[in-house]
């Protein structure tokens, strides 16, 4: 089954104790895409500018990934430059260049309308919304993302959206301004009461919390000695997650949680390199492997 998502292509300099990486391949989704495709075939929707390379479009296509609704606009692609603190969980923006990404209005092709998997990434709500309007076949499965700009600055947008979103998936700082409670517990009940079944609150290097109304599921991040880049683990948490979804076509708890496991390897691979490389060598074997890993890592 195949999976919309809609989202930003950047160039992304990421600035980190270990080092620096300049105008890489970046975007919520491109590591949404990539990471989804070792599961099931992605549609894409998002804009470049005339600046993107050739060989990086070539490598989105190698993926499985339908690259009809990557429109390219005049002008420059979208830039984002974020800094990391000695604690990788801590991270600023210290630049953002919307260029052609400040016009942009998601346009799903007619081929893209009747996907049953949909993955509304990070931008503004209002979009988001705008895109479920296209589709014309009840999605299995809507998932979204937001980001603290969009909760402070377009709320109402996102609390409609909401109402149309089975699973949203977002950090706990995010949790925590949506619901204006810092306990996270208090605050899934309190999101899940906004129209989500499903709550995936990412913890960086503590894992995730999954929240439904009658379970709460928890899975550690894969530990590792050195995180690189944690860039884009999120967005490539949900890639894997939503792609492992669409393959099995199972919505039950249990294949959910086994989903959250796939997510969370996945994002484990993403975080060792800058921007997606490592997910230019990885193979669905590596996957496999981390993943029977991962099971022995939480079995007691
Ligand atoms: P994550 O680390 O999961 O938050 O994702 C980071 C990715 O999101 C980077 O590759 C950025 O290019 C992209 N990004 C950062 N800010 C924005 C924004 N305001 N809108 C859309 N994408 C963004």
């Amino acid at each position: 089954m195949s999976i919309l998502v809609v989202g930003s292509v950047a160039f992304d300099t990421i600035l980190t104790p270990h080092g620096n990486a300049e105008e890489v391949l970046g975007g919520s989704a491109s590591y949404f895409a990539v990471a989804a495709s070792y599961f099931a075939p992605v549609k894409l929707v998002a804009v470049i500018g005339e600046d993107f390379p050739e060989q990086e479009r070539a490598f989105l296509a190698s993926r499985n990934i339908d690259l009809e609704g990557l429109s390219v606009a005049k002008g420059r692609t979208f830039r984002w430059t974020g800094k990391y603190h000695e604690d990788m969980n801590m991270r600023d923006t210290l630049d953002l260049q919307l260029n052609v990404f400040a016009t942009f209005k998601p346009v799903l092709p007619p081929s893209y309308r009747d996907c049953p998997f949909v993955f509304l990434a990070n931008i503004n709500p209002g979009l988001q919304d705008g895109v479920l309007d296209q589709l014309t076949t009840k999605p299995k499965l809507i998932a979204c993302d937001t980001i603290s700009h969009w909760i402070e600055g377009a709320r109402p947008e996102l609390e409609a959206l909401l109402k149309r979103v089975e699973m949203l998936v977002i950090n706990d700082e995010e949790a925590r301004l949506i619901s204006g409670d810092r306990n996270v517990v208090r605050s899934a009940r309190k999101i899940l009461e906004m129209g989500p079944k499903t709550l995936l609150v990412k913890r960086g290097e503590y894992g995730v919390l999954s929240f439904s109304p009658n379970s709460v599921f928890a899975v550690p991040a894969y530990p590792l000695e050195e995180v690189f880049d944690p860039t884009g683990a999120g967005d490539s948490f949900a890639g894997a997650l939503i792609g492992y979804l669409a393959a099995s076509n199972d919505l039950s708890e249990a294949n959910v949680r086994k989903g959250i496991v796939y997510g969370s390897v996945v994002a484990s691979f993403v975080v060792e390199d800058f921007s997606l490389r490592r997910l230019r060598t990885l193979t669905r074997d590596d996957i496999e492997r981390r993943y029977r890993q991962f099971v022995s890592l939480t079995e007691f």
